[in-house]
């Protein structure tokens, strides 16, 4: 069924499990992880990157997540991912999504409050749910830890129904192994008692880590690099095998689906504790 994030993150927060948000890029991603949710009769969030909604993919490929949202036998949420602009929530309200993120993380606070406030109401409005960011997780640039006074001030303003908090993680694969900063997420946690967290950078970040983290309030999970990277090492490897026959792509399309719906399910069972 087509949800928002409220109930299953809620339910996670309360039960120290957390529910994997994975990025897809296109119907076969998309694909793997409906598959891999149902297999393990869990919820799931399936979340776009804010470029698609720029290029008009995320318009596109609207209508068929929808209706695997809502022909699916457990609850999925569709999220537009690190939104940075008004208009890319709006448009993803419109077409059908049912969560949108504004990532003001990188603005003065005062500034990526107020307009997330906006987003949020407005999403709330539409019966969706807004994901925020204060302290700024790095996609190539420099890391600023979240700071505890400012992240409980943060949700307490905006009304945000999820919190992504900047804890250790980065974006894209590690060069070093990353060290988080487990302290700092249980006080943000405790501050907040009803806004589940959200851990951005899950790829590559050390399982006993994400681990401890979800134990302390992380209740969402993005996953895109790893992910999508297994959906590019598989295709590289069909098309290898193929040498010069002929397969018809949706056929093609199968193990690809099939390989990158098992590393989603694997990463399902293990942010459930299972
Ligand atoms: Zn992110």
């Amino acid at each position: 069924m087509l949800v928002n994030m409220k109930d299953m993150l809620a339910q996670a927060r309360a039960e120290k499990r957390a529910i994997g948000a994975f990025n897809v890029a296109n119907y076969e991603t998309a694909l793997a992880v409906f598959k891999a949710a149902e297999a393990e009769k869990s919820p799931v969030i399936v979340q776009l990157y804010m470029r698609l909604f720029d290029t008009g993919k995320a318009r596109d490929l609207a209508p068929t997540l929808r209706g695997l949202a809502e022909r699916a036998t457990v609850p999925v949420a569709l999220h537009l991912d690190h939104g940075s602009t008004e208009k890319q929530a709006e448009d993803a309200l419109a077409w059908g999504y049912t969560s949108v993120m504004f990532d003001g993380s990188r603005l003065p606070y005062a500034e990526n409050a107020a307009r997330t406030k906006a987003v949020a109401d407005r999403a709330h409005a539409a019966g969706a749910t807004c994901e925020g960011e204060i302290g700024h997780v790095a996609m190539g640039d420099g890391t600023a830890l979240t700071d505890v006074a400012e992240a409980a001030a943060f949700g307490k303003e905006t009304g945000v129904d999820a919190l992504a908090v900047s804890i250790g993680t980065a974006h894209g694969y590690y060069k070093a192994e990353p060290k988080l900063d487990i302290p700092r997420c249980a006080a943000i946690a405790e501050a907040l008692p009803g806004v589940p967290l959200v851990l951005h950078g899950g790829s590559g970040t050390p399982l006993a880590d994400v681990r401890r983290a979800i134990e302390c309030g992380i209740a969402k999970v993005n996953i895109a690099t790893e992910f999508l990277d297994t959906y590019i090492k598989t295709t590289l490897k069909v098309f290898g095998d193929l040498n010069g026959g002929f397969v018809p792509p949706d056929k093609l399309a199968d193990p690809i689906v099939d390989a990158c719906a098992a590393h989603v399910a694997r990463l399902i069972r293990f942010f459930a504790g299972r």
